[in-house]
């Protein structure tokens, strides 16, 4: 399946340069684009980036045996089966953390948290405004007030200078997510932690394999969440798992996710009240995730490399300014390569033609997410009745005011570009080509914001 795609990839792209060539030789005034030195596609020169974007998921026959040996066994449910439990072992063993849970979904996952720390009614959870809905969503069906921290723009992270202002005596929680896969700063996180006693949920779900200060990212608070959708760098379709040093919260875990079928004793119903749910993985899920793993590795490290490689071309580039590290961070999983674009020094040209211009280049980059705390969705919280109801008009108009986040405002309306995991799996040469293609829209910006 993937060599035939492999092929006809290799098949296009020659058959891209028999037709520039045939440009060439009929127009010689094209020469110097079709040289490859420098003219923009978007301007009639050749496209920089012919570089493979992988196309994702990777599979081969371990996917196939791994399903096909969990049908014919007939235990198609972690209830039945065993392929989760050694899925579970195995994932722990990876991460150096004590104990992993697979679940439905990372929203299951964070779902599973909130249930645990018992997460309820006039709660407040601390969330970065930049981040997936999921985030924000787990918060809200507790009826529980999401609280954004703005965003820090030289790392695209929740800015964890800013979280001390947000703790009140209601915080149950501080839940940074590790944005396109990089960890926040979790040494001041830790800090906020022990001095104010409120514990760190990591939202990890795009950042499997990450780490801070040699330890992998969901070890770093009370539990870590891991999403396993099928964009995520460890995919199942769909699949999460919750991981955790703390016995009790992971027996508190697994109660709340299994219809409290398990551990439920004073210290169970103390911690997590009377809830509880279905949020269990099914041995198909596991089985995928054990195939996948015998890669995680390999593309953990390529894309690492790749990432730093493309930063380091990228940093000399005026105007395109790479997602700062944190200085604890060893290893980000670059779910996402994320980088500014600053159009002051692409004579004005917007974003919106900056990507454009990209496309044409061959290469599809993303602008990120929106306004969170803007969209009319999030606003809609503030006259919700059930939110009336528990917190009063003037909580809710002051939770509505206090969501203002000018930093971030700036980066998703004109600065956030994304370029997705499955780029960085490429060689080293595509990420050349990726420099190439936004040097030349650089040189050629001016001619480019006239013709377009
Ligand atoms: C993907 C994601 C989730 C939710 O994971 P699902 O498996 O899609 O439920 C939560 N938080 C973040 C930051 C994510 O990227």
């Amino acid at each position: 399946m993937m060599d035939d795609k492999l092929k006809r990839r290799e098949f296009l792209k020659n058959a891209g340069m028999i037709g520039s060539g045939m440009v060439l030789a009929g127009l010689p005034t094209l020469s110097f684009s079709a040289l490859g030195d420098g003219k923009p596609a978007v301007l009639g020169g050749t496209k920089a980036y012919t570089g493979s974007a992988i196309s994702w998921p990777i599979y081969d026959n371990r996917e196939g045996k791994a399903l096909l040996d969990v049908l014919q066994s007939s235990r198609w449910g972690r209830l039945t089966g065993s392929v989760t439990q050694q899925f579970e072992r195995e994932y722990a063993n990876l991460l150096g953390v004590n104990h992993a849970l697979g679940v439905s979904s990372g929203t299951a996952a964070l779902t599973a948290i909130m249930g645990a720390l018992d997460v309820g009614p006039g709660d407040e959870v601390i969330i970065p405004v930049y981040t997936f809905i999921a985030t924000y969503n787990v918060v809200v069906l507790n009826h529980a007030l999401p609280i954004f921290v703005d965003t820090d723009l030289e790392s695209s992270q929740i800015d964890a200078t800013k979280v001390d202002a947000a703790i009140t005596r209601n915080t149950r929680a501080m839940m940074p997510v590790h944005l396109g896969g990089t960890p926040v700063d979790l040494d001041k996180f830790k800090e906020i932690s022990q001095r104010t006693g409120v514990p760190i949920v990591e939202d990890a779900c795009q950042a499997h394999m990450a780490e801070w200060r040699g330890s992998k990212v969901g070890n770093h608070g009370l539990a870590g969440a891991f999403s396993f959708q099928s964009s995520k760098n460890l995919n199942s379709g769909e699949g999460g798992a919750v991981v955790t040093n703390d016995p009790n919260f992971f027996r508190a875990c697994t109660s709340f996710h299994h219809q409290v079928q398990e551990g439920i004793d004073k210290s169970y119903r103390d911690r997590v009240g009377t809830r509880s749910t279905n949020l269990r993985i099914t041995e198909f899920q596991s089985s995928l995730l054990l195939a996948q793993m015998t890669r995680l590795e390999d593309q953990a490290r390529r894309r690492h490399e790749n990432a730093m490689y493309l930063d380091s071309m990228l940093k000399d580039i005026p105007g395109i300014v790479p997602a700062k590290l944190y200085e604890g961070t060893t290893m980000s999983a670059y779910h996402i390569f994320m980088f500014r674009y600053l159009k002051e020094h692409f004579d004005g040209l917007d974003r919106e033609q900056f990507i454009g211009a990209l496309a044409a280049e061959g290469l599809v980059c993303g602008r990120g997410y929106g306004p969170m705390n803007k969209s009319e969705y999030v606003q809609a919280l503030a006259s919700n009745k059930h939110y009336l109801k528990i917190y009063g008009k003037r909580r809710m108009k002051q939770w509505l005011e206090s969501s203002e986040c000018p930093q971030n405002d700036i980066l998703v309306s004109e600065q956030a570009v994304w370029l997705m995991q499955n780029t960085l799996l490429g060689m080293r040469r595509d990420m050349e080509q990726i420099a190439e293609a936004i040097k030349r829209i650089h040189k050629y910006a001016s001619e480019i914001k006239q013709a377009i």
